[in-house]
């Protein structure tokens, strides 16, 4: 994965603050010993060599973080176990969790991706490698609407879900341990969290991190108001506290009536939750009802039915409030069902029925995967779970057996095929899966695309067709004077730069269409004794309106552009332009008429079209004949299909000068055309072994390009006739061409095709 750093320089290091060794107190060592020490009774699901592995994995960190200390004057160490410790309460494998201890050490410690590599296999340092990615990118929380964005490039980055949940479970203790931090510092770090790394949790179904995140970063954000809410609660509960245990008895009374087993536990709003719902609806603390609530574990999907038979026998249930999550699970993989009862003093309390399978689903989600798989080591039949979405990903799981295929199975339901790049300021921008770095010009401004001449990706300098990579920094330099060529319709992907480039090209071509049919109702006119056109200005804007009733046109280039076209003929124009301009008073001309009509030879420079081959989609060159400069050609202006150039011996021009001799006008070649023309030659040969290739050779060496061969029928018994396309100069080189094929052995005849009627 290449990963660019984002344009925000990366931030220093939290929590590492290297000290002098002789800070790094015994008192401290032995803390961070101990706290191992509980993180290796939790190892138990893990094979011994796994544990001893993930134990290698703590020594090296230990010696690499020696003499740093956090923030909170613990050793550095301590904040690697801790986040070890809640990857091993979700049971992740033995790869995650030696990640987990070496998650800093890549960036605070100096310690390069091969050492790791060598001291523990390419899966742990791939691991490691990709969170010390993702703590170079800075939200940046200024930009607004850009934290969707940013949580999806993140998920994006990340190719292993593993990566994902460690990065969850560090920042989960670096707020857990924020307090000694500046106020500066808390602030922002909070905001991420609340914005970016909360709502990830519960995209995964983490429903544990996500609400210790938010209720943490809540505390940081708003001291004040979480100390008076958090106060009001404990207040409530205590008040709370008879009924709600009395509650709970009348509930285990009636499903030990009922013969079903159950768990049950009281479950609490939480503070920011609570928070929340009073912002949002404002409501005063009293007014938000559903604080207290109680999760009932059944053992299976019916029993949650029969359960809230069971409980609207008991309490009256609020109309409205019942919500089957069973039936239709909610997008993280979230079962259950919700109802909200009137208990005893008319206490609005919440109940949530769900089996054992959909608990661990609802509070550890994703990471469910593992626990489910450390819990059943030789899981029975799936169907007995439960939770569909559960099984799902341990079907994937089965199939796949591979962590980062896994990843990739989830990242369908989770975001669309989107990359995500940022822009030198720093803003985001999704793009499609595929696109270059035109598309992303294009994206930015149809001024940037058009103009786009060059572009890099995190400084580097690439080709315009380069796909995009999610995290690229890209930018894009433009010259005013650039134009969109054909060419890049051959590899944008968006729809967008695609119509753009159309868009443009036609624009260009409706341009150039403009300034032939200015030129051509010059000549026109200049053969009926008139100078010039008439200027558009308001004293004559009659003369003007009169005309395009008669062409039917709305404006003077929209007159130009069908004359341009072929769509209006000059001649015709012009002579009613002569009849309006003598109602106005003004009178041909007559010397001039004389001259342009009789003595075109003498001014034929001016009064002829000049081609040099740079002519776009409003010049073609007839297919027929295929003139090549040198060649004497006719303009034929063809019904909207524009100027076409033909070889004045080209019997198609012949036919069409008889029937529609007006649409013909003057054309010549530029001295210096800028480009080559295609020609086509019939090449006789005798059948032999190497023909086609001396051939070849021979136009090669006459320093021209074959575009297309043609093998002929055999003409004869011994011969064939091939024929060819060739890009030459102009006539002498094809002339040229052709001597060099006639001494070119077993080379019969050559000469130019000619159209055949
Ligand atoms: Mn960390």
């Amino acid at each position: 994965m290449s990963l660019a750093t984002p344009p925000t320089p990366p931030k220093p290091k939290t929590n590492a603050k290297p000290q002098a060794p002789a800070l790094h107190s015994p008192a401290a060592t032995n803390a961070a010993a101990a706290s191992f020490a509980a993180l290796t009774a939790k190892l138990g699901y893990l094979t011994t060599d796994e544990a001893e592995q993930v134990r290698q994995a703590y020594r090296f960190a230990d010696s690499a973080h020696l003499g740093q200390m956090r923030k909170d004057g613990e050793p550095y160490i301590t904040h690697p176990i801790s986040v070890t410790a809640q990857c091993a309460e979700w049971k992740l494998d033995a790869q995650a969790l030696m990640a987990a201890l070496l998650h800093d050490v890549m960036e605070d410690c100096g310690i390069a991706k091969h050492e790791l590599i060598e001291r523990f296999g390419a899966p742990v340092a791939d691991l490691v490698d990709g969170l010390t990615k993702l703590d170079k990118l800075q939200f940046n929380s200024r930009e607004e609407n850009q934290s969707e964005s940013f949580r999806k490039m993140l998920l994006a980055m990340a190719r292993d879900v593993r990566v994902i949940l460690i990065k969850l479970a560090d920042r989960t203790h670096n707020m857990r341990t924020m307090a000694e931090m500046s106020r500066d510092r808390q602030l922002r770090i909070s905001t991420e969290t609340l914005e970016i790394y909360a709502p990830i949790a519960h995209r995964l179904g983490l429903n544990q991190t996500y609400r210790e995140l938010q209720d943490l970063s809540f505390r940081f954000l708003y001291p004040w108001r979480h100390k008076i809410l958090t106060k009001a609660v404990t207040k409530a509960r205590s008040r709370r506290r008879d009924l709600l245990q009395k509650v709970l008895q009348e509930v285990e009374a009636a499903f030990a009536q009922a013969g079903i087993k159950i768990r049950i536990a009281g479950r609490e709003k939480t503070i920011y939750s609570i928070y929340r719902k009073m912002d949002l609806k404002h409501l005063s603390f009293a007014q938000v009802t559903d604080i207290y609530g109680f999760r009932v574990i059944v053992p299976s999907v019916t029993d949650c039915y029969t359960a809230l038979g069971v409980l609207h026998q008991l309490y009256k249930p609020v109309p409205g409030k019942f919500k089957d999550h069973i039936a239709i699970g909610k997008i993280n993989g979230y079962q259950s069902l919700h109802t909200t009862l009137v208990g005893p003093a008319s206490i609005n309390i919440e109940f949530q029925m769900r089996t054992e399978a959909m608990h661990m689903v609802a509070e550890s989600g994703v990471a469910a995967h593992w626990l489910y798989k450390a819990n059943n080591p030789d899981s029975g039949p799936l169907d007995r779970l439960g939770s569909k979405w559960l099984q799902s990903l341990l079907d994937i799981q089965d199939e796949t057996r591979d962590a980062a295929e896994f990843w990739d199975h989830i990242k369908v339901d989770l975001f669309p095929d989107a990359v995500y790049v940022f822009t030198p300021k720093g803003q985001i921008m999704a793009m499609p899966r595929g696109a270059t770095l035109l598309d992303f010009a294009y994206a930015i401004h149809s001024n940037v695309g058009d103009h786009t001449v060059s572009a890099s990706i995190g400084g580097q300098q690439v080709p315009l067709r380069t796909e995009l990579k999610n995290g690229d920094v890209v930018e894009v330099v433009t010259d005013p004077s650039a134009t969109p060529n054909p060419a890049w319709l051959d590899f944008v992907r968006t729809g967008r730069a695609r119509s753009k480039i159309r868009h443009y090209l036609k624009t260009m071509a409706q341009t150039e269409s403009v300034s032939l049919g200015e030129k051509l109702l010059t000549q026109a006119l200049r053969a009926e004794g008139i100078e010039k056109l008439p200027p558009q200005s308001p004293s004559n804007q009659a003369l003007w309106d009169k005309l395009f009733r008669f062409t039917g046109n709305r404006s003077t280039s929209d007159l130009l552009t069908d004359i341009g076209l072929g769509k209006r003929i000059a001649g015709i124009v012009a002579k009613r332009l002569v009849i309006l301009l003598a109602e106005t008073g003004e009178k041909p001309d007559a010397v001039l008429m004389t001259r342009e009509r009789y003595g075109a030879q003498d001014t034929s420079g001016s009064s002829a079209v000049t081609l040099d081959g740079s002519e776009n989609a409003s010049v073609k060159f007839a297919p027929c004949c295929l003139p090549v400069p040198g060649d004497n050609i006719l303009g034929y202006l063809g019904r909207g299909e524009g100027l076409v150039i033909h070889c004045e011996d080209c019997a198609v021009a012949k036919r069409l000068q008889h029937k529609d001799r007006e649409r013909f006008i003057d054309v010549e070649w530029s001295d210096e055309p800028v480009r080559q023309f295609e020609s086509r030659l019939v090449v006789t040969v005798s059948n032999g072994k190497g023909v086609l290739a001396r051939v070849a050779t021979a136009i090669a060496s006459a320093e021209a390009d074959i575009a297309h061969i043609d093998m002929g029928e055999k003409s004869a018994q011994d011969a064939m006739d091939l024929r060819l396309t060739i890009a030459v100069q102009d006539l002498a080189h094809l002339e040229a061409v052709i001597r060099t094929l006639k001494r070119t052995g077993s080379v019969l005849n050559a000469s130019r095709a000619r159209p055949s009627s």
